[in-house]
């Protein structure tokens, strides 16, 4: 049995034609452009590229895009002031700090500095305090992605093991709550579990956030459960060139799983969309309309 394909990508597309619709429904209605705002410090090579997307992302979907480039050297302060004057900018509804930021500076600070109202990467304490309580507005981008993805592709969730691997503020934690949420027995394992892989065979639906290549192997697989692969390695691919791969080894996980996302096509291609989902709800709060209708 070869597992059914979890086409982040496709997915994505038909999200991002909503956003594009509600989008262009607000400017008509209510002369509303939502905003975008992405601060880059620094020039490390991915993190420009991601700006980049997330600006272009934007545009594409009719919303203002505002990109902010501070040099690697800035100060503490001066970083700090940028992201005060973008909360007191009204045609600003969301700000992304691309982390990490280089050494020397404090994310901390930064992200006590945010305006939640404006927080689309839901990485402040208030958002993700919310997210506990139940009532969070803006989720973070790839935890919702995944859950967009458990829903179309496998439905109810309620009573199912779902074991998450990786703890993160930016995915792991906020992931377990909405599964939680989602009323899915949950377990979390990181680096000091013991026997992930007996822990791994009794899920239902297995998602893996590590950081590690290829590190979740097939037999860790109960026959027909779900894999989630939300990791993005660069790997030498033996031709001198890079490629990029999970951490699932997903050619041989296939064999096993009963649905499987691929990667890249899979989780990666909703988080874009979920940010650009999260500046529409935060633009739409901000002036007080309901939430966008997706
Ligand atoms: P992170 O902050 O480095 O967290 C990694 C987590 O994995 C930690 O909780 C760590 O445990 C755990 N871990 C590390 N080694 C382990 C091991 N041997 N066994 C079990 N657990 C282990 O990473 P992250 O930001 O959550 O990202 C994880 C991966 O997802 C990365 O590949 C990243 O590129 C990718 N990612 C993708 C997207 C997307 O859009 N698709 C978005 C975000 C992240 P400890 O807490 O004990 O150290």
């Amino acid at each position: 049995m070869t597992a059914t394909l979890i086409d982040g990508k496709a997915s994505a597309a038909k999200l991002r034609e909503k956003i594009a619709a509600e989008a262009a429904r607000l400017k008509s209605a209510h002369g509303l452009v939502p905003g975008l705002a992405t601060v880059l410090v620094g020039n490390d090579p991915a993190s420009e590229v991601y700006v980049r997307n997330k600006g272009k992302t934007a545009e594409a979907l009719g919303f203002k895009s505002v990109h902010v480039a501070l040099p690697a050297d800035t100060s503490q302060e001066n970083l700090l002031a940028k992201v005060r004057e973008l909360n007191a900018d009204k045609s600003v509804h969301g700000i992304l700090v691309q982390l990490p930021l280089p050494k020397g500076l404090d994310e901390v600070s930064v992200l006590d500095t945010l305006d939640p109202a404006k927080d689309v990467d839901a990485l402040t304490p208030t958002n993700a305090g919310l997210l506990l309580s139940g009532r969070a507005k803006l989720v973070s981008c790839t935890p919702a992605g995944v859950m967009l993805l458990l829903k179309e592709y496998v439905g109810d969730i309620a009573g199912k093991d779902v074991l998450v691997i990786g703890r993160s503020l930016l995915f792991g934690k906020p992931a377990a709550q909405l599964l939680l949420a989602a009323n899915a027995t949950v377990t979390m394992a990181h680096s000091r579990s013991k026997d992930l892989p007996a822990i791994a065979r009794r899920a239902d639906i297995v998602v893996a956030a590590i950081g590690k290549p290829q590190m979740v192997k097939a037999d860790w697989i109960k026959p027909g459960a779900v894999v989630i692969d939300v990791g993005i390695n660069r790997v030498d691919a033996g031709d001198g060139k890079t490629r990029l791969v999970g951490d699932v080894d997903y050619e041989a996980a296939k064999e096993v799983a009963g649905a499987i996302t691929p990667v890249p096509g899979g989780v990666g291609a909703m988080t874009i969309v979920c940010l650009m989902q999260n500046t529409l709800i935060a633009a739409c709060a901000q002036n007080n309309l309901p939430a966008p209708a997706l």
